[in-house]
């Protein structure tokens, strides 16, 4: 090999190491909200192959440079890999089954090959890589964020009024009633699990209540690896209680000190600050379908949720590390529950739940964007004649594994009103995914615009 050449090798193996790059992508949605279908379809696009027909926005794609994705392999044993392989699977059981939900946090590594546009990497190689880490963990622990700035005072007074509400009422009197007979003075370890096991359960039966999105602490809804930690005994006194200086109060108030400095802040600070951009899936459907107060509840939530976002110089989040997330998207999942006319709306609905379109916010550390997706369809849209007019409609499988065309009804683009859902039932039906093949692209809504707000311009 003459000198030249060599150093032309020596520069191209130089450029490939200097110029190859890593990207952390944070995928994150309240518990139902569609992380696993989401992580499931986007590691399949990546994999699958370079369609342009199938994913036409994503520019690397239309431009045929994208040179396709590969699993990592040489993933830690110590950290828990998201079950890409089995969630395929059940997609193509026959009837189709939606894979297990997210349990707690999981990552998975991909190398993306593509070839440059122009610049340095175009000259110096003749395929780049991107290393994509995708992270999956559930929502409910960003729902913790806020308890770092309140007492525990505080936080007992925050839940019971939560637990007031009406669609809360009923199912917190039995706990309630459990702490008015509780020994104040009894801080046993005993007494502490009995009624922990009594919170867990109130939780549990809030998670399954349509609407009530906001239960905290998440860990205890959702306690991954820390399954069974002493600090995860905790659970909210009445105020009044809680103002006592009672043994309970003190032993309570340890725990919650504890829960801050050993859950949420580590969380934060070992998770959380090393991504680099992020996505949140929100299901506004379920919300609406279940009415007004879960509306109220869901708008509530993700207002706690984006305060994970907001990191001006002074605030909380900076002190604790130093956050780089620059780009975050807001994903009204599961838009395939309706017909293609309504996603615009649900967009916008989805934008009066942040409280205002994002632009023009004061996120100004991230970039933002809303869209409506579904990234795994389990409906195919068309149009029916009604009274000679052409009326738009969707057809899928129900649960029951009948077959369903219907129009499931206009979305909203604003959140209604108090009086307007006692006048109207919102029933957008849950719907098994449609029959697929692994050798098939995975029918999706907006996947390609997913892929190019989130990973086009590391592609360039
Ligand atoms: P997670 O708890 O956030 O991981 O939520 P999953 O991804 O497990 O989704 C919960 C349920 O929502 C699934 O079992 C499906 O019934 C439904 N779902 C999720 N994604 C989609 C989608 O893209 N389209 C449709 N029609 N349903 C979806």
């Amino acid at each position: 090999m003459s000198l030249y050449q060599k150093i032309r090798q020596q520069s191209r193996e130089f450029g490939q190491r200097t110029l190859d790059r890593h990207l952390r992508l944070g995928v994150t949605g309240l518990s139902g909200a569609g992380k696993t279908a989401f992580i499931t379809s986007l590691v399949h696009q990546l994999t699958y192959g370079d369609q342009p027909a199938h994913l036409p926005f994503f520019s690397v794609v239309r431009e045929k440079r994208y040179l396709g994705g590969q699993l990592d392999q040489r993933q830690a044993l110590s950290v828990p890999r998201f079950p890409i392989e089995q969630n395929l699977q059940y997609l193509q059981q026959e009837p189709p089954m939606w894979p297990p939900s997210t349990k707690g946090w999981s990552q998975l590594s991909l190398s993306l090959r593509y070839k440059a546009v122009s610049g340095l990497r175009a000259k110096l190689q003749s395929r780049s890589e991107l290393a994509l880490n995708i992270v999956d963990y559930p929502g409910e622990w960003l729902l913790d964020l806020p308890l770092l700035s309140m007492s525990y005072q505080q936080w007992c007074e925050f839940s019971w009024r939560l637990f007031r509400q009406p669609h809360r009422q009923e199912a917190a009197k039995v706990f309630e009633q459990h702490l008015q007979a509780c020994n104040q003075q009894d801080a046993s370890e005993l007494a502490l699990q009995n009624t922990t096991e009594q919170y867990k359960t109130l939780l549990h039966q809030f998670h399954d209540t349509a609407g009530a999105y906001l239960n905290q602490p998440g860990r205890l809804l959702v306690p991954g690896e820390l399954a069974g930690a002493p600090m995860l005994q905790l659970f909210p006194l009445l105020p009044e209680q809680a103002a006592e200086n009672s043994a309970l109060a003190k032993k309570l108030e340890q725990h919650y000190q504890s829960y801050c400095k050993n859950v949420i802040e580590p969380f934060y600070q070992q998770h959380f600050a090393r991504l680099d951009r992020q996505i949140i899936l929100v299901d506004c459907l379920t919300a609406l379908n279940s009415g007004y107060a879960a509306m109220q509840e869901l708008q509530q939530a993700l207002q706690l949720i984006l305060k994970s976002f907001h990191y001006g110089p002074t605030s909380l989040l900076t002190r604790l590390f130093k956050p780089k997330i620059s780009k975050v998207l807001f994903a009204a999942s599961k838009s395939d529950h309706a017909t293609p006319e309504q996603h615009q709306a649900l967009s916008l609905l989805l934008q009066q739940l942040l409280h205002q379109p994002l632009k023009l916010s004061h996120y100004q550390a991230a970039t933002t964007e809303v869209m409506a997706i579904a990234a795994i369809r389990a409906s195919v849209s068309g149009y029916v004649q009604v009274d000679g007019l052409a009326q738009p409609c969707i057809r899928g499988e129900s649960l029951g594994q009948k077959s369903v065309t219907y129009f499931p009804g206009e979305i909203p683009d604003k959140i209604p009103s108090a009086e307007f859902f006692k006048q109207h039932k919102f029933e957008f039906l849950s719907l098994q995914p449609l029959r697929w093949r692994e050798q098939e692209p995975l029918p999706h809504v907006r996947m390609d615009h997913v892929l190019q707000f989130m990973l086009g311009d590391k592609l360039e």
